[in-house]
């Protein structure tokens, strides 16, 4: 499981987060539910180690994380703006995680269009775990192409098959549905919930939108002003909200 022990974060005179206390259970689809600015995305990269907390702990598996390498948390994350490298195609931006893993510098450079005999091996093995992404989402046809010319959802699997193709144990996601159109969202939200029973990691996704919250999700922390106003399975947060504010949150469609 994470572990969140008493975790603030504060950034000069604003106190993002007071004190969270959260336990994700290994496999769960766990939900951090609140309004703009309530600190979704920083608690996320604190789980991701990309920021250190100004208190407290995060423990993966009972290692604090901080006392884990990058490779050896195995938490992949996929940014709220996608992050991907606009002059890169569909295929390299796949591959990049895998071949800074497992590729010397020099080996890399056949991914990005020049040939190395002594990596050619090592590199047809990524490709194929590439194309293998690429089949489970749907953008085989896309591998060529690069950033700029895919739509707004196409990016949107982009980002998602560059994670999964590390096999993450923890499965990070930052609202990765805001931008694109109601029809879609729907969709990509099903393929997700695809994604999380086919692989089985633990998912921690981030929303603003409750409806989406309580379709997708085992069980849901909503965040309100930095702290958990409560952390329940979508069902009980519908039927017995714990204050006002939540019920509020919560029962609101937007
Ligand atoms: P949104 O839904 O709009 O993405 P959020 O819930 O993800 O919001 P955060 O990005 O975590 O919110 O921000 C929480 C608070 O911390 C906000 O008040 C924000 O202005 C502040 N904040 C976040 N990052 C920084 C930073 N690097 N420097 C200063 N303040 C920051
Ligand atoms: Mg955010």
């Amino acid at each position: 499981s994470i572990e969140l022990d008493g975790v603030s974060k504060r950034f000069g005179e604003t106190l993002a987060l007071h004190g969270v206390d959260l336990t994700v259970p290994d496999g769960s689809f766990f939900s951090l539910l609140g309004p703009s600015g309530c600190g979704k995305s920083t608690l996320l990269k604190i789980i991701a180690g990309l920021e250190a907390p100004t208190a407290g702990q995060v423990r993966i598996g009972e290692v604090a994380v901080e006392d884990l390498r990058p490779a050896e948390r195995n938490i992949a994350m996929v940014f709220q703006s996608y992050a991907l490298y606009p002059h890169l195609t569909v295929a390299q931006n796949i591959a990049l995680p895998l071949a800074m893993r497992r590729l010397s510098r020099l080996e890399r450079l056949p991914l990005l269009g020049k040939t190395l005999p002594a990596a050619r091996g090592k590199a047809a093995g990524i490709q194929a775990e590439v194309e293998a992404v690429a089949r489970t989402l749907e953008i085989s046809h896309l591998l060529a192409r690069r950033p700029a010319q895919l739509s707004g959802g196409q990016k949107q699997r982009v980002a998602v098959g560059r994670a999964l193709v590390r096999r993450p144990t923890a499965f990070l996601l930052d609202e990765p549905l805001s931008n694109l159109d109601a029809q879609l969202r729907v969709q990509m939200r099903e393929e997700l919930i695809e994604v999380h029973r086919r692989f089985g990691m633990t998912f921690v996704y981030v929303t603003h939108d409750q409806a989406e919250a309580m379709a997708m999700s085992d069980r849901i922390a909503v965040i309100l002003d930095g702290r958990v106003a409560q952390c329940a399975a979508p069902q009980e947060l519908y039927e017995r909200p714990a204050t006002l504010e939540i019920a509020r949150f919560v029962g609101a469609s937007s």
